[in-house]
């Protein structure tokens, strides 16, 4: 099945009499005849469903399409986008190892690094993902077991070099994780370039109508967790948990979903309500069309926005000229990488503030990646606690608004953004 196929019919066949539409499994628990086929589904000897909170029949048809749209031999689903980074590097981490990321990445990304899983006894170190690999390569120590990266990154829009990222994490030996939350498996598949794990928060074009959060982390099987052994034990080595199992030799392929579910979903629970699956299911069929449009209607906009005498800068990977063309051409289907970008005003804080205030059609929304055009001043709202210096020094101006070109008619969303500017 091509891509657009698998958005409508991936995960899911129903047999002859079998409902149409992904029904919601809202059941705690299934039944069972005999306490011995029970006794085999907790040793993993068995596979079935017998609670929600490990993995539940709706979540799992979703988590299907998800893998398939990304070419991935299994995902889960999580209660989040963060949780889905969160058990993305906690399957691979313990107390003591370490962590290569890139600098440019979602702010709540950034923090659940740098602050909550430092906590845990985590390091991590951040690199700047345009430096040369010889830089990079500094930041690899003996304890690192994987690297972390946006394909597109929210806010600051850089584009991750996968290829560069794959092959250096491959030649320490550690895998490289990439959040694709902004580009959607329909624009960039970051396993083509060598990603051995994706993450998604399906809560933004997945879903596509902010109807619901949650989040996936997809396993390309391709990392040779055995070749490694000394840095995964957690994979390769006898599981206490199950009796000595080795997640590696019974599962193979699906070692690391597996262990994401029985491990991690077992003990942290952040599993998602069957419900948010279903939603996130009907945001995936129509993703494909989605996507598209909004990729299409960002580059329309920028290109305008670059025309604008008031408009002091703006910044979008798909506008022609800018340095991440090459690498848009090279992992992206099409010239446009998502419908997120920055631009800021001239005159600074006051007049990008007062921009925003002017719009009507287009919401001041902490939310991006959905149906409704939005905008956010992170000056003003995510970075508030910042002076200018340090705004700055973070790489985000005073004057950056944040636009999330949803799937109204373009010209309706320009002629917006013009009488707003108009305003200051
Ligand atoms: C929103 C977002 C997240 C976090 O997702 P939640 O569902 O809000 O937890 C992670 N990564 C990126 C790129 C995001 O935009």
């Amino acid at each position: 099945m091509k891509i657009d196929t698998l958005c409508v019919q991936g995960g899911y066949s129903p047999k002859c009499g079998e409902p149409r539409q992904v029904p919601i499994c809202a059941s705690t628990t299934f039944k069972y005849d005999t306490t011995q086929h029970m006794a085999d589904l907790f040793d993993l000897k068995a596979s079935g469903y017998f609670y929600t909170r490990l993995a539940n029949p709706t979540n799992d048809q979703v988590a299907k399409k998800i893998a398939a749209l990304e070419g991935g031999v299994a995902a889960i689903l999580t209660s989040s986008g963060q949780a889905a980074s969160t058990f993305a590097v906690l399957n691979l981490c313990n107390a003591g190892d370490h962590v290569v990321s890139s600098a440019q990445i979602y702010g709540g990304t950034f923090n659940l690094f740098a602050v909550s899983l430092k906590k845990l006894g985590i390091e991590f170190t951040f690199v700047d993902p345009d430096a040369s690999e010889k830089e990079i390569q500094k930041a690899f120590r003996p304890n690192t077991k994987c690297v972390f990266g946006e394909t597109v990154a929210n806010p600051s829009g850089c584009v991750l070099d996968i290829g560069k990222f794959a092959k250096i994490a491959h030649r320490n030996g550690v895998p490289l994780i990439v959040d694709n939350t902004f580009p959607t498996p329909i624009l960039c598949r970051p396993f083509e370039f060598g990603c051995d794990i994706v993450t998604h928060a399906t809560t933004k074009y997945m879903d596509g109508h902010s109807s619901q959060v949650g989040g996936c982390i997809v396993d390309s099987g391709n990392f040779d967790w055995a070749k490694h052994a000394d840095k995964f034990p957690g994979l390769v080595d006898p599981d206490a948990s199950y009796h000595g199992l080795s997640y590696v030799k019974a599962f193979g392929k699906l070692a690391y979903i597996t262990k994401c579910t029985a491990h991690l979903m077992r003990d942290f629970g952040s599993i998602p309500s069957p419900f948010n699956a279903f939603l996130v299911n009907l945001g995936l069929e129509s993703l494909h069309l989605r996507i598209r449009r909004h990729a299409d209607s960002a580059l329309k906009i920028a290109k305008w926005l670059k025309t604008q005498k008031k408009v002091a800068w703006v910044n979008f990977a798909g506008l022609p000229g800018s340095k991440y063309n090459k690498l848009v051409k090279k992992q992206f289907d099409g010239p446009s990488p998502c419908g997120v970008m920055t631009f800021g005003i001239k005159g600074g804080r006051e007049a990008s503030i007062r921009f925003m205030d002017s719009l009507k059609l287009i919401g001041i929304v902490t939310h991006v990646a959905d149906a409704w055009s939005c905008v956010l001043h992170p000056a003003s709202h995510t970075h508030r606690q910042l002076t200018d210096e340090q705004l700055k020094a973070a790489g985000i101006p005073p004057d950056l608004i944040r636009l999330s070109v949803g799937l109204e008619d373009p010209e309706d969303l320009i002629a917006d953004l013009k009488q707003a500017l108009a305003k200051v």
